[in-house]
């Protein structure tokens, strides 16, 4: 394609945005232009490619010139840049790149009318800056964990690489399907740590919102502020009969025995909560093959660590706010250490 007749197709997709939206963007631009679909935008905000060029359909030299054409039409048209950071939704929350090369700004730029109003100036600017959600994928396909070899129901982008639950120290989060939005807006507002899950629709080629990963207290907490509601009440009884259907009661009553024995100072109702959350079928923690191995020293003591964690310490938070999970674990290693010597002594 030439130049002129790429400068006249830029101009097109972003006369299609502005007028639209009273803003445009390069992202606007490319996949007006069908060298993105909306599917690779997300998979790139999902922080699952280094660049967004490695997706398009054309080479980033192309990409390069686009942005400047993009500039040179909103420049001409009297448009406001403003430099607009793009966070990937992974837990660094890094600043997701568009191409391998350097200077990323001219990709950054969102092009705002002169008539926006000032309110929907600010506002689009505080959207723009406020962090992403942290994403999980519910994948299609098979798949492998980066940290420990195993597979999970939902993948967590972390340092480049898809990680399970249980690695990303996030397999204590409960699923809330989508579908009631005042429970789903509790739930997430109640709970420290939270990951959207998200599926791509192969019919649709999109990714689809499936529900979100919250703290178990966070759900509860959140249906007691909906309890008004019946149907939420249904729900949760639905959900009590099927949880309760996935715990092996045998199991757990041993590996309650096995807390009390190596944790005398461990309150009750605290260890039947460890084997309770240890126990549970499906969630990839204790199969039943490895319910012997689960039942070792070793195992019940990394257990009791992970609940201490979670209800102990500000792990999650600091999971949340983006520290790197073993400078995370550093931090709290005093306090587990703490417990665990409280735990350990006489009731
Ligand atoms: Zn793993």
């Amino acid at each position: 394609m030439s130049k002129p007749n790429l400068a006249r197709r830029v101009a097109e997709a972003a006369e299609i945005a502005l007028t639209t939206r009273k803003y445009v963007t390069f992202i606007d631009v490319v996949t007006g232009l069908r060298w993105l679909h909306s599917r690779h935008v997300d998979t790139w905000r999902q922080g699952r490619v280094a660049t967004l060029a490695e997706l398009a359909a054309v080479d980033e030299d192309r990409l390069v010139t686009t942005a400047a054409l993009l500039r040179d039409w909103a420049r001409a048209k009297g448009l406001r840049p403003v430099d607009t950071p793009y966070l990937a939704g992974t837990r660094d929350q890094r600043e997701l790149r568009f191409t391998a090369g350097e200077g990323q700004e001219p990709f950054r730029v969102h092009w705002l009318s002169p008539d926006l109003s000032e309110a929907r100036v600010r506002r689009l600017t505080e959207a723009q800056s406020k962090a992403p959600d942290l994403v999980a994928v519910s994948p299609l396909d098979a798949w492998t964990c980066a940290s420990c070899g195993d597979t999970g129901p939902y993948l967590i982008m972390e340092d480049d690489r898809p990680h399970c639950l249980t690695c990303a120290d996030m397999d204590h989060l409960v699923f809330l399907p989508s579908g009631n939005a005042a429970l789903s807006r509790r739930a997430k507002q109640e709970s420290g740590l939270a990951a959207v899950v998200v599926r791509f629709n192969r019919r649709r080629k999109v990714y689809q919102r499936m529900g979100l990963l919250v703290e178990d207290a966070a759900l509860a907490a959140a249906e007691e502020r909906c309890l008004a509601d019946e149907e939420v009440r249904e729900r949760r009884r639905e959900r009590d009969r099927v949880r309760r259907g996935e715990q092996d009661v045998e199991f757990q009553a041993r590996m309650a025995a096995e807390i009390a024995r190596l944790f005398p100072g461990c309150p009750e109702e605290r260890a039947r909560e460890i084997a309770e959350h240890a126990g549970q079928r499906g969630s990839g923690r204790v199969g039943r093959s490895a319910a012997a191995k689960a039942l070792d020293e070793n195992a019940i003591t990394l257990a009791v660590i992970a609940s201490i964690r979670h209800l102990d310490t500000d792990y999650d938070g600091l999971l949340m706010s983006g520290v790197p999970r073993m400078e995370a674990r550093e931090r709290i290693r005093n306090r587990i250490e703490a417990k665990l010597d409280e735990f350990r002594g006489p009731r």
